[in-house]
């Protein structure tokens, strides 16, 4: 047969070139394994490589025997392109896993090309290879030596045939490459006839074109045509009734999907309604309580009535009162998360200066914070004075204070102050029980804890209510943590509100 231009495929550019075909050749390539003959067409040296690199690869995890057989291209060139994508060349070569074999050492061995001592010749390689202690045999052919004067297209075509009846039965599996352009089409044809499998646009198709090895080897005749045309026709509606049944259960599933979500965001709007009704209703009866407890106190501190127990008394309303307190807290949560649900976060815009929300907040815990033996430490680089809403700045510090504490105790807590032209910086460090990495970001979720309510009481709010102030004054929360080392949030916040 005779060498046609136009010239061979260009010489092997990097890896990435052939970038995403690779993965999608690969993916379905998986799929593909011992007893099966595919062939590629290709005219780019990219289609190649997105067929070589994951067939090599995926034989070398299966335990497979690869052997690559050199023509067009130098089998160093072949190795480099292995090489870059991660296959320790060397190593597989020095094991016999990988062999690189020129093609007169294969298919013309004898000097002329005898298809059925080709075919031999792969039955001893498979022998050999399961000798050696390999699951199976793995080749891939750079076809192109066909193209000189041996064989003619005839004895090519009757190897690929014979080996359409060698493959089923053995542990080999082999890509033929052909290069379309560069074969006549005839070849091509009669190739894409005689393998199962073809490779084509970064593919693998199941072939449509193959022929049983009877019509092929010249036994045709008008009845196996027939049969084989009638076994087409079954296959294409076979396969056309199967994409419309999945296409039916597809359809069924996205209505089910739909059903299931219409199902979760009704759950969700009754759960928003419940808690925007139940925070305003345990709202209520608190003030009035803590004014009753008030007067009480004072009742019992000045007033006239003599009372035996009075300090006694005392000592009980201001423990009710801290009850309260925490109660109090409680609802507030609740009510702004039900307020952000509906979009509704009001802000007061002022002049802060960020420092002193900070030192009034740590005040307020140092109490507890003694309680608690937390150590509380605060560092303030200069005045940070930004437009801020002070009541939700106070709630920001607040929650990460009183986290840092529940979480910590026992430990100190180390708060920083810091700005520039542009923002203002706090920073909350403790060295208690820290966040597991998978939760890390799941924690400014409504309702997400990530402890046991056994061990730490909590609604699992702050967090989320301290973000959406956060992200309501433009500025942004972190965290940073290590289970058992503590934890670090930094928020950061411009100094003049957002734009918008
Ligand atoms: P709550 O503390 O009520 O559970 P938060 O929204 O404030 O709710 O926090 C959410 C979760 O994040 C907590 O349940 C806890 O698992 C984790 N977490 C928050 N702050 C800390 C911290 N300083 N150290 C360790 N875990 C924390």
């Amino acid at each position: 047969m005779k060498d046609t231009p136009p010239a061979a495929s260009p010489p092997p550019r990097r890896l990435e070139e052939a970038g995403a075909a690779v993965g999608e050749t690969a993916r379905q390539l998986t799929r593909v394994g011992l007893g099966d003959h595919l062939c590629l067409i290709y005219e780019r040296f990219e289609e190649q490589v997105a067929a070589l690199v994951p067939f090599v690869r995926t034989g070398l995890e299966r335990g497979e025997q690869c052997v690559y057989l050199v023509d067009e291209h130098t089998a160093e060139e072949v190795a480099a392109v292995l090489r870059e994508s991660g296959v320790d060349v060397e190593a597989e070569g020095e094991r016999g896993a990988l062999v690189f074999q020129s093609t007169r050492e294969a298919y013309l061995r004898t000097g002329r090309f005898v298809p059925e001592e080709m075919l031999a010749y792969l039955r001893e390689l498979e022998r050999q290879a399961l000798e050696a202690g390999f699951t199976g045999l793995r080749i891939m052919g750079e076809m192109t030596w066909a193209l000189g004067a041996e064989p003619e297209g005839e004895q090519l075509i009757r190897y690929e045939t014979l080996l359409t009846g060698f493959f089923p039965n053995s542990k080999v599996v082999a890509i033929c490459q052909y290069h379309r352009s560069r074969f006549p089409p005839e070849i091509i044809r009669d190739v894409m006839r005689t393998h199962p499998l073809v490779i084509y646009g970064n593919e693998v198709h199941g072939n449509l074109f193959y022929e049983r090895p009877e019509l092929m080897l010249g036994k045709e005749t008008a009845a196996l045509r027939v049969e084989w045309m009638l076994a087409q026709l079954r296959r294409v509606r076979a396969d056309e009734r199967e994409l419309v049944e999945l296409g039916m259960r597809l359809g069924q599933q996205a209505e089910e999907n739909a059903r299931l979500y219409e199902e979760a965001s009704e759950a969700v709007r009754i759960r928003d309604d419940f808690l925007s009704v139940a925070s305003h209703e345990l709202k209520t009866p608190l003030t009035p309580l803590h004014l009753r407890l008030q007067s009480l106190k004072r009742e019992m501190e000045s007033g006239p009535v003599a009372c035996q127990h009075r300090e006694r008394v005392i000592r009980v309303v201001e423990s009710a009162e801290a009850q309260l307190r925490k109660l109090a807290a409680l609802v507030d949560d609740l009510l702004d998360v039900s307020r952000l649900t509906e979009g509704k976060l009001p802000l007061t815009w002022e002049d802060v200066e960020l420092g002193e929300v900070v030192r009034e907040v740590m005040g307020r815990f140092a109490q507890q914070a003694a309680k608690m033996d937390c150590e509380l430490e605060l560092v303030v680089e200069g005045p940070v004075v930004g437009r801020w809403d002070r009541l939700r700045l106070d709630q920001v510090m607040t929650n990460l204070l009183s986290n840092a504490m529940k979480y910590g105790a026992g430990h100190p807590v180390r708060v920083r102050v810091e700005g520039d032209e542009e923002r203002g910086v706090l920073v909350v460090k403790d060295e208690g029980i820290g966040i597991a990495p998978e939760h890390l970001k799941r924690i400014f979720g409504k309702f997400e804890r990530a402890v046991s309510g056994r061990n730490y009481g909590g609604l699992g709010l702050g967090l989320y209510i301290t973000q959406q102030i956060v992200q309501a004054l433009g500025g942004s929360i972190q965290v940073e943590s290590e289970p058992g080392r503590g934890s670090t949030f930094r928020v950061e916040l411009p100094l003049r509100p957002p734009e918008s």
